[in-house]
């Protein structure tokens, strides 16, 4: 897979509290699904029926190593800075070449230091031990609406066709052949900003900026991944194309 050097080492030893594979939305904490990684089985054993209460479900892992294939299904990580195998801050950076999901990081240590590092590292929000866990629900609200509001379904908008694909914006669907096909929040964020060009080219600092609001190093990467990942979930290799050292452009095959 494309994930970086903390992917692939195995699955580790992780415990699944519950899992909701199905319902998934944003309101109220209804169905958000918590990727928590976290060493400390005090601490997770007490996160777990809290976050409960607030109408969420969880996935533990107690490692680093790994949490990049743990991904699918989480809504929010929250990350421990302290892990036994991987600093935490790796882990974080390992998720962000991989995906865009809100990451909290936490840290028993709070130290300035920490917190530069974490949010240097790609991380939404940090948070330091002891918290409350009303701030801690707070937080994972506030990243998910930060993130915007596609998950809540927007209102039905304008559809981009180019050859078989068609991109419709407001309701974040797409189609090829007339097929749905199912993207991540980001992958659809660019094609739906390629799609707006009409043609013509978006350069990456742009795509970047407008589908990340910020940018990293790294973030040249990790929208060659998208595009990358893009490509195939069409199955039209030829449908994004490459602008050398500018961008990305959609065109039809042999423009
Ligand atoms: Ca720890």
């Amino acid at each position: 897979m494309a994930g970086g050097s903390l992917s692939g080492g195995g699955v580790g030893e992780y415990i699944i509290f519950t899992k909701d594979l199905g319902f998934r939305s944003h309101n109220e904490g209804d169905g958000v699904h918590i990727l928590l990684v976290e060493d400390d089985d005090r601490i997770a054993a007490a996160l777990r029926p809290a976050l409960h209460r607030h109408g969420m479900t969880t996935t533990r892992l107690a490692v680093g190593r790994g949490v990049a294939d743990h991904l699918a299904g989480a809504d929010v990580v929250l990350l421990d800075l302290g892990l036994p195998d991987v600093d935490g801050v790796d882990v974080c950076r390992a998720i962000r070449e991989v995906s865009d999901v809100p990451v909290i990081v936490v840290s028993a240590r709070g130290e300035v230091e920490d917190r530069i590092l974490g949010l240097n590292c790609g991380a939404d929000d940090y948070l330091v031990k002891p918290y409350d866990i009303g701030e801690l629900v707070a937080r994972v609200h506030t990243v998910l609406r930060r993130r915007g509001p596609s998950a809540a379904g927007g209102p039905a908008g304008e559809a981009v066709r180019v050859a078989d694909v068609e991109v419709d914006t407001g309701r974040h669907t797409v189609t090829v052949a007339g097929r749905p096909v199912v993207l991540t929040r980001k992958e659809f964020q660019v094609l739906a900003l390629l799609a707006g060009a009409r043609g013509a080219v978006c350069t990456r600092g742009r795509i970047v900026a407008e589908v990340w609001g910020r940018s990293w190093p790294g973030a040249n990467r990790t929208l060659d991944v998208h595009v990358a990942s893009l490509r195939t979930k069409l199955g039209r290799p030829e449908l994004v194309q490459t602008v050398r050292g500018v961008g990305y452009r959609l065109g039809h095959a042999g423009e």
